[in-house]
């Protein structure tokens, strides 16, 4: 009998110095995403990461994947763009709460309704860490943080119940430094076939000094399968009330949740809508297409297009 062949997990490190701060939650996060990667072992050139701009942003230059960094925002309307074009690959879009929930919540709103098979993930320390800790649309009514003069003066967004009315059809919250755990829920997000968000809280160590690690690790996090929750829709009549259950959950503030919150298994992705109207999609997607000849001009003749949609 042969000896069992050991498979040598996929890395996907790079050699790029890591520039958080020491103590930052980014680093429990980066661990579960290269092990998450690495269990579903997905070769690096079939997954693209879009970030946006803020601490969260770096990650892209620390992992080995095609990594891009983004304007701010726009990491969703980018990895759309790249997943519609090239459905073979793996993408995941990468947010702080203020580049997703501050300039970029009109895409994560309208990001929802297309329900394309992205994975967010929302890395949520509740301040803008990048630009020295103004609150970010994470940060609670009343709350002051150390870089603010005042307590803050707005009220806090809710990424899980924002996520489930925009029509993401997977809502999970993780914990930054509960390492296995969130690489088992960004497995399932990545698994999951439509738009899923991972909203993952995490310390900034430098700029919060109210929700710190001690803080979150004072018996505030549970999970919610301990206590039997079920977020899995499985027949669209259920839809409503599993919409409601969920986000009754994450608005829970004395105990924090979390686990899957919702998962709709009934709301169709977006490519089974195209298919609908382009039966062939994706025969031919858009990155499989030529697009210049052996000269390197392009195939398409620009002049015969705008003939065509000339008004007259
Ligand atoms: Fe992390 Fe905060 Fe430092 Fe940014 S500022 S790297 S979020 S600890």
């Amino acid at each position: 009998m042969k000896a069992a062949q050991k498979l040598t997990p996929i890395s996907y490190k790079t050699d790029i110095f890591v520039e958080w701060c020491p103590g930052c939650g980014d680093f429990g996060i980066l661990a579960a995403l290269r092990a998450a990667l690495a269990d579903l072992n997905l070769p690096p050139n079939k997954v693209a990461m879009f970030t946006g701009i803020g601490c969260s942003g770096r990650i892209a230059h620390y992992m080995k994947l095609y990594g891009i960094h983004v304007l701010h925002g726009r990491p969703l309307p980018f990895a759309i763009g790249a997943k519609l074009a090239n459905p073979e690959l793996t993408v995941l879009a990468v947010s702080g709460d203020g580049d997703g929930l501050g300039i970029g919540a009109g895409h994560f709103v309208n990001a929802g309704r297309r329900n394309v098979d992205v994975t967010y993930l929302l890395f949520d320390n509740r301040v803008y860490g990048l630009t020295k800790g103004q609150a970010s649309p994470t940060l609670p009514l009343n709350v002051k943080t150390k870089a603010l003069p005042k307590p803050n003066i707005n009220d806090a967004v809710n990424p899980i119940a924002l996520a489930i009315t925009s029509g993401f059809t997977f809502a999970a919250r993780g914990y930054a430094f509960q390492i296995n755990y969130l690489k088992e829920l960004i497995v399932k997000a990545i698994e999951h076939r439509g738009l899923s968000l991972v909203q993952i809280l995490q310390p900034c160590p430098t700029y919060n000094d109210i929700h710190t690690k001690d803080w979150y690790e004072a018996g505030r996090i549970y999970r919610l399968e301990d206590e039997g929750y079920d977020p899995v829709v499985r027949d669209p009549a259920e839809r409503d009330s599993k919409k409601v259950e969920a986000i009754l959950r994450s608005m829970e503030d004395d105990r924090i949740p979390i686990g899957v919150f919702y998962k709709d298994e009934t709301t169709p992705p977006y490519d089974e809508r195209i298919r609908a109207r382009i039966p062939s999609y994706p025969e031919r997607p858009p990155a499989a297409q030529e697009i210049a000849g052996e000269d390197g001009l392009p195939v398409v003749d620009l002049n015969a297009l705008l003939q065509r949609y000339r008004v007259r």
